[in-house]
């Protein structure tokens, strides 16, 4: 090619070439669509007979094959290609492009004895840069008799590379974000179902379990154990192993603090990962390839441990030790709620044992105690005289007040234990109310309120515990009782409606304060009210009404104005008509 004018031509078509190649770059930000693209440009504008493209591997440092034209990955690795690797390779570290025709005596080469022997070659090479830094470089030969390469080739090559380059980066730089968002982006979507398994239960066992299940499973391990550390009726700190792959659900494993991996992860709170792990330093006793043992962290104070085993030495890594320690970290909130949880369900077990206890074995005295009381104050047993009389008396309201308190003790303990039983049957409330009414009588009767009964005739029959419905309107009615002043009225009303019957009892006594109505229903609870504390009481009967209500399929609410009055409403489910014949 020496005349001048085919030269400029050939010139401007090279231009034009490189345009066009160019133009194709960018539009793509996959890696492997973009460094396909770079190689297919690279052989279209140097007209080479095969090339391939290496890269730097940001991981280890070495240069890797990625593209490749008319060329294998085995063939670039082998023998016949080490003086092209060669030649690569002094691109990518001088940064300078690299033309010969003729390798085999080219002094930069001639002294690799590969090259003797293989073909002649004309060879070209170029750096890829980006950012300032060298990423990789571009190799293409040719046969000598097909075609040697010139210094405008090399130039053509440098110019399109540089582009290249870039492109390459940036695709690379993309795949990168994009992996490590794909991989937050499930990992936090992992966490959100652990956190969500992890809070469904209180049952501390479950709460290990699935702990454990999400460890072992996001690291293949094949086996692995989670443990708390306790104190022991000795006073000895151990970690007792409650969920462990080793061994069957009854049996108790512990290990003591002193143990060399455990008593590391405690005075370090941190995890301890061991390689060829003795069965001394094995936290289970067993052997094995690697070991991970990550602390449960609660206030600073490692309260569990969460370990992992492999037989594999490459099942657990770094990734891992991130993964389990994020998840220990959850896992400590769960486990604490649970453990507390588990406290709390104990040490209800024990009170309500011991009020069954206590309630059981005073009733038993107080009957015979009431028995002779009743006995003597009837006077067969002999005249009192009226000081005998007023004393008796005395004793035996005192005695009604402890009949009532141990009947609502005992009534609270079965109804949080769940052992409250409800015999359901259908029933008129008509019946509850005629019965409930004749018992108070008496009482408005001494305070000489009046009462008035309104039931709607719409209101049909309802299913409920006949009993305990007549607890609750009892209860409600001595209220209204010993809360209005004498001489006033109260109402009872009870209408049907949505399916149910609706029983309120209306009074026009001394009111609940708006502070007050906030605390109603708790259990103890009493106005500081001089016109309350002189009633007899002991703050019960509301919380006891509101569980039997609910428990039987009903709602309980009231509103009350201080100085004017309360009303407390209830509601019981209708029973179900059954079709006409
Ligand atoms: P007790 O009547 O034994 O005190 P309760 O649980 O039935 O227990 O009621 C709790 C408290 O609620 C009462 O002490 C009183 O202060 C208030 N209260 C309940 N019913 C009424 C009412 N009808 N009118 C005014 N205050 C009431």
């Amino acid at each position: 090619m020496t005349n001048q004018t085919t030269k400029s031509q050939d010139g401007q078509a090279r231009l034009e070439a490189l345009y066009e190649v160019s133009s194709q770059l960018g539009t793509s930000l996959d890696l492997s669509e973009v460094l396909n693209q770079v190689m297919d440009a690279i052989i279209q504008l140097t007209g080479a007979e095969r090339g391939f493209l290496m890269l730097y591997d940001e991981v280890n440092g070495k240069l890797h094959t990625e593209a490749a034209r008319n060329v294998d990955q085995e063939t670039i690795e082998g023998q016949t290609m080490q003086i092209s690797r060669t030649v690569l390779q002094r691109a990518a570290t001088t940064g300078k492009g690299i033309l010969t025709s003729n390798a085999q005596e080219d002094e930069r080469f001639s002294t690799q004895e590969s090259v003797i022997g293989f073909q002649l070659r004309s060879i070209m090479c170029v750096p890829l840069r980006a950012r300032g830094r060298i990423i990789g470089a571009v190799y293409v030969d040719n046969r000598l008799f097909s075609g040697v390469f010139q210094n405008d080739d090399l130039e053509l090559l440098a110019t399109f590379a540089n582009q290249a380059a870039i492109a390459i980066d940036n695709a690379r730089l993309f795949t990168q974000t994009d992996q490590a968002l794909a991989r937050r982006v499930e990992e936090l979507s992992i966490f959100q179902r652990i956190d969500q398994q992890l809070n469904q239960s209180l049952d501390l066992n479950a709460v290990l379990s699935s702990a454990l299940g999400w460890a072992m499973r996001h690291t293949t391990a094949d086996s692995g154990s989670i443990g708390l550390i306790e104190e022991t009726e000795e006073g000895e700190l151990v970690l007792h192993l409650l969920v462990d792959t080793h061994s069957d659900e009854d049996e108790q494993r512990f290990v003591p603090v002193n143990h060399p991996i455990l008593a590391q992860v405690l005075a370090e709170k941190q995890a301890v990962f061991t390689q060829h792990v003795s069965e001394a330093q094995a936290i289970d006793g067993s052997p094995a390839q690697v070991q991970l043992c990550v602390p449960i962290l609660r206030e600073g104070q490692v309260r569990g441990l969460i370990t992992l085993e492999s037989q594999t030495a490459v099942a657990i890594d770094e990734v891992d030790k991130e993964f389990v320690e994020r998840l220990a970290d959850r896992a400590a909130v769960a486990i604490e709620n649970a453990s507390l949880y588990e406290k709390i369900a104990a040490a209800n077990q024990s009170k309500s044992e011991f009020i069954s206890i206590v309630t059981h074995e005073l009733r038993l005295p107080m009957t015979s105690i009431k028995g002779y009381t009743d006995l003597i104050i009837s006077g067969m047993t002999g005249e009192l005289n009226e000081q005998q009389k007023q004393f008796m008396e005395v004793i035996k309201r005192n005695l009604g007040r402890m009949s009532v308190l141990i009947s609502d003790l005992s009534d609270i303990n079965r109804m949080e234990s769940g052992r409250m039983a409800f015999e359901f049957g259908t029933f008129d409330i008509r019946d509850t109310v005629e019965d409930v009414v004749d018992s108070l009588r008496e009482r408005l009767d001494t305070r000489n309120q009046t009462l008035k009964v309104d039931v709607q005739p719409d209101v049909t029959a309802v299913y409920a515990d006949f009993r305990r419905v007549n607890q609750v309107l009892t209860n409600l009615l001595s209220n209204a009782n010993k809360y209005t002043p004498d001489g006033r009225q109260v109402v009872i009303q009870v209408l049907q409606e949505n399916g149910r019957a609706q029983i309120a009892v209306i009074d026009s006594g001394i009111g609940i304060s708006p502070e007050n109505q906030a605390k109603l229903f708790t259990q103890f609870f009493r106005a500081e009210d001089e016109a309350v504390r002189e009633q007899a009481g002991w703050g019960l009967g509301l919380s006891i009404v509101k569980k039997m209500v609910e428990a039987q399929g009903g709602e309980i609410w009231f509103k009350s104005t201080l100085g004017e009055g309360s009303t407390f409403a209830f509601t019981v489910p209708s029973a179900k008509i059954e079709a006409a014949e």
